[in-house]
């Protein structure tokens, strides 16, 4: 049976998968979310015997389903395979009675990279599907993970080309380096003068220019994004939160049935929202507990049912969760209105005129699945540590919210229920901040890429490749431009006028 997607706007969209993925977001504005979320198609005792691949293929044919088997089974196939560093893919490490689900063993040791290894394979196959002929480029704001991730994805695939934006001196060393060396012959990436916004609305500009879109398609050329609303995004998210039941299952860790918890550290709502879409499935999962930094937009809507972006933006060191506007909420939103678009239209008017907006007691009712918290600063650096001197076990800064959440949780429910936390980015990503949380002070000051060495000898684990690899590697990109060049930027890369 087909499984369609309508827009969270507007009830006349209905799009078959392929389409919603060449097309990324709805004309009005509003997300793609499938008709209905469909049920795993075997039993759980059953996915104790699959692979990643395997479990892959079950999943997203549930939801792709204008997809054949052969086209599906190559996307994944060409995804996941060796740039992983870990046959597994998402294996898990059991550290204090705790499982921590490994998102961070692609190419860009991110968890970005388990939907954007995939995510161009998708794209090219539904453009082929369609007859599009169109070279498609990708158009990417950045400010941090997503435009390496991207780029790692989309480098040297046939029919793409990308271009990606970062806020000159915005993001980290390792960060930095990671775009600068990026090999593929249709890549590009650019620092502007600027900071991520003025990188971001750069880019929407261009995406809502009529007059561009037309002089590009003269010249063979249509947009797209990699951006997280993309539902060729959310799906193969959903993929590794079902592999994880039938690896604790397979291990003995968990009865058949048996429910866990499973614990995201949150910026733009995507990853938990795939968790969410897994426990609709069929996934025994207890409660998703959201958690936050100190950028608590999400933490507060959960607590009162207000959502309210005016308030302080705050840098933390786990910057991919500094969000103020978590775009994937939308989604919920929509689905805990009853798949009401008008209620939810109304809501994201509100928020797009006064920055925030309430729902009702009934729409709070459905959150019942969710729990919430946030940690400080100074709660993340402890996590970090404690668990480092108890165990071993190094984790990176946005896990380590996850972590501190967690523990608090635990203690204040008293919640039995064994539990899962999503590890989204590895500890050498952000070395200089998870070293000076284990041992304050100490490198107070030196730069990311100069502490894998020491990060290597603390935590008794290799160097990653994705590190290594820069460390040496031939600097490619050096193109700089000011916010307002962008577009002019993108012309001369793709050969316009
Ligand atoms: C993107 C990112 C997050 C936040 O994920 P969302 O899907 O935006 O909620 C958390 N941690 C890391 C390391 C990330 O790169």
């Amino acid at each position: 049976m087909e499984l369609f997607y309508r827009s969270t706007r507007n009830e006349n969209v209905m799009l078959t998968a392929s389409e919603a993925i060449l097309k990324g977001l709805s004309d009005e504005g509003g997300l793609f979310v499938p008709e209905y979320i469909p049920k795993l198609p075997v039993p759980l005792a059953d996915l104790a015997g699959m692979d990643y691949q395997e479990t892959a293929y079950v999943v997203m044919k549930q939801f792709l389903t204008d997809f054949t088997e052969e086209e599906l089974r190559g996307c994944i196939r060409a995804a996941y395979d060796d740039k992983f560093d870990n046959e597994e893919i998402a294996p898990i490490a059991k550290v204090d009675g705790v499982y921590y689900l490994e998102l961070f063993h692609g190419p860009t040791i991110a968890f970005k990279d388990m939907a954007l290894s995939i995510l161009p394979h998708l794209m090219t196959t539904a453009a082929r599907k369609h007859h599009v002929t169109d070279e498609i480029v990708i158009l990417t704001a950045t400010s941090g993970d997503t435009g390496k991730a991207a780029l790692a994805g989309f480098a040297d695939v046939e029919g793409t080309r990308i271009i990606v934006f970062y806020p000159k001196g915005g993001v980290s060393d390792v960060q930095r380096l990671q775009m600068v060396t990026q090999k593929g012959d249709n890549t590009a990436v650019i620092a502007i003068h600027g900071n991520f916004d003025e990188a971001q609305s750069g880019v929407k500009k261009m995406f809502e220019d009529e007059r561009l879109k037309a002089e590009l398609q003269k010249a063979g050329f249509r947009f797209s994004s990699a951006n997280s609303i993309n539902i060729g995004r959310l799906v193969p998210q959903i993929v590794y939160y079902v592999h994880a039941y039938g690896c604790l299952l397979k291990h003995e860790e968990i009865q058949e049935g048996e429910a866990v918890n499973v614990v995201v550290p949150t910026g733009n709502f995507g990853n938990i929202l795939a968790a969410y879409f897994a426990k609709q499935m069929g996934v025994p999962i207890a409660k998703l507990i959201c958690a936050s930094n100190e950028n608590k937009v999400l933490f507060d809507f959960f607590e009162t049912g207000t959502y309210d972006k005016n308030r302080e933006f705050i840098l933390t060191e786990s910057p991919s969760m500094d969000i103020l506007i978590s775009s994937n909420l939308e989604r919920l939103i929509y689905l805990i209105s009853g798949r009401n678009e008008a209620k939810n239209r109304e809501l994201m008017k509100e928020l797009n005129e006064n920055g925030r907006y309430g729902i009702n007691g009934k729409m709070k009712a459905e959150l019942s699945d969710f729990a919430a918290g946030y940690a400080s600063a100074d709660e993340m650096k402890k996590a970090i540590r404690d668990t480092y001197e108890n165990t071993g076990y190094v984790m990176d800064t946005h896990t380590a919210v996850a972590a501190a959440v967690y523990e608090a949780y635990r203690r204040d429910s008293n919640d039995p229920a064994k539990t899962i936390i999503a590890s989204t980015a590895s500890p050498y990503k952000f070395a200089e901040s998870v070293l000076n949380a284990i041992r304050p002070g100490e490198y107070e000051g030196q730069e990311g890429i100069a502490l894998a060495d020491e990060l290597s000898r603390i935590s008794g684990t290799e160097i990653p490749k994705a590190v290594e690899e820069i460390r040496n590697a031939e600097i490619r990109h050096t193109r700089e431009c000011d916010a307002q060049e962008m577009e002019a930027a993108v012309k001369e890369i793709l050969g316009l006028r």
